[in-house]
C-alpha cells in the first residue's frame, strides 16, 4: 500500500511501495506545525474532521464517508487519548493496529491523517476543567469518572489544531455527542457537530474497536445488548416504560453479563422518563461488561 508520511518539506514513502492502484495518497502528519502548513494550503475549503482512537472499523469509515460527501477536505485523527481513560488497564490493552488503519484510510480516500504523539498534544502538568453540568455525572460519567473531562480536553485541542468546519461523531457514543455539543455551545466554537448513525455488524452488534477482545462466545453474549434495546423499541406504546425496562434487564441478567445501566431517557437531558410521550427524542442506552470488555450501545426510540 502507498501512503506518505510528511516530515516538514520532505516526503518519505513507507513500506514496500506497490503499483499505485488509487489516485490519491493518504498524507500523514504528526505535529501541530505541519497541520498549520496544511491548513494554509487548504484555505477557503470546508474541512470535515473525524476524530478517532484508531482500530478503525466500518463505523469510523462511515463518518469519513459522510465527511467526504459534505466537505472539500477530510481530516481524520488517530490518537489514543490517555486523559479519557480512568482504567489504566483499559488504556494499556486498547488495540493499536496502525498498518491496518492506514490501509483503511487510504482505501476510504481520506485526505489527511493527523497522528500525534502524546507529548505533541499535552504539556507536562497540564490541567483542564470544562463545566458540563449534569451530563458529566450521569450514565457514562457515573461509571467512568473524569472520562468526559478527558474527552473535552482532547477534542478542544484537536478542534484548535484542525479548525474544522464540521466534525463527525457517532451516535454509538450518544452521551459523548451531547457533551461535545455542550462544549461547542459553551465556548462558542465555530464548528458544526454532525451526529452519524451507529453502524452494526450483520448480527446487530454495534461496531466497536473493543469488539476484537470478544471471544466467539462473548460475541454471542454481547448480542443480548442490541436485542434488549430492540425489545424496548418494540415495546414503545405497547407496554409501560417501567415494564419494558424490566423485561429488557431480565433478558440481560439471564446471561453471564455484568450490567452497568439500562435506561430509557429524554434524549435532550438524559433524565429518566416514565411515559413514552414525555419527550421529543427518547433513547434507550445500555452499558455492560461481557467478560473483561466493556460495551455500550443505544437506540433512539422516537
Ligand atoms: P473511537 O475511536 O471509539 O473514539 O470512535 C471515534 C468515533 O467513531 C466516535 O465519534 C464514535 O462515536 C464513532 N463510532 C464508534 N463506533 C461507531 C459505530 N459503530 N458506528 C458509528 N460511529 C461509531
Amino acid at each position: 500500500m502507498n501512503y506518505i508520511l510528511w516530515f516538514g518539506k520532505s516526503v518519505r514513502f513507507l513500506q514496500n511501495l506497490r503499483v499505485l492502484n488509487s489516485f490519491s495518497l493518504l498524507k500523514i502528519i504528526t505535529t501541530k506545525a505541519q497541520m498549520q502548513q496544511e491548513l494554509a494550503m487548504q484555505q477557503g475549503k470546508s474541512i470535515g474532521f473525524v476524530p478517532t482512537m484508531g482500530a478503525l472499523h466500518n463505523g469510523h469509515l462511515s463518518l469519513i464517508e459522510q465527511s467526504k460527501q459534505e466537505n472539500d477536505f477530510t481530516v481524520c485523527s488517530i490518537f489514543v487519548n490517555p486523559t479519557q481513560f480512568n482504567d489504566p488497564a483499559d488504556l494499556e490493552r486498547y488495540p493499536r493496529p496502525v498498518d491496518a488503519d492506514l490501509k483503511k484510510l487510504q482505501d476510504a480516500n481520506c485526505d489527511l491523517l493527523f497522528m500525534p504523539a502524546v507529548d505533541e498534544m499535552y504539556a507536562k502538568g497540564e490541567t483542564w476543567h470544562m463545566d458540563l453540568g449534569d451530563l458529566e455525572h450521569v450514565l457514562e460519567g457515573a461509571f467512568r469518572p473524569g472520562h468526559y473531562q478527558g474527552v473535552t480536553q482532547v477534542v478542544k485541542k484537536l478542534f484548535d489544531i484542525v479548525q474544522p468546519t464540521r466534525a463527525y461523531f457517532g451516535q454509538k457514543d450518544y452521551q459523548q455527542v451531547m457533551v461535545i455539543k455542550k462544549m461547542v455551545e459553551t465556548l462558542n466554537l465555530p464548528v458544526s457537530i454532525v451526529r452519524c448513525s451507529t453502524v452494526r455488524e450483520q448480527d446487530g452488534l454495534a461496531m466497536s474497536s473493543r469488539n476484537v477482545h470478544l471471544s466467539n462466545e462473548e460475541h454471542q453474549l454481547a448480542l443480548t445488548l442490541s436485542s434488549a434495546l430492540n425489545a424496548i423499541k418494540e415495546s414503545v406504546g405497547v407496554e409501560s416504560v417501567a415494564i419494558a425496562i424490566e423485561h429488557a434487564k431480565a433478558l440481560i441478567l439471564s446471561k453471564d453479563i455484568s450490567l452497568e445501566y439500562l435506561v430509557v431517557v429524554d434524549g435532550a437531558t438524559l433524565k429518566d422518563i416514565s411515559d413514552w410521550n414525555q419527550s421529543k427524542e427518547l433513547v434507550a442506552l445500555v452499558a455492560a461488561k461481557v467478560g473483561k470488555t466493556r460495551l455500550i450501545d443505544n437506540v433512539v426510540l422516537s
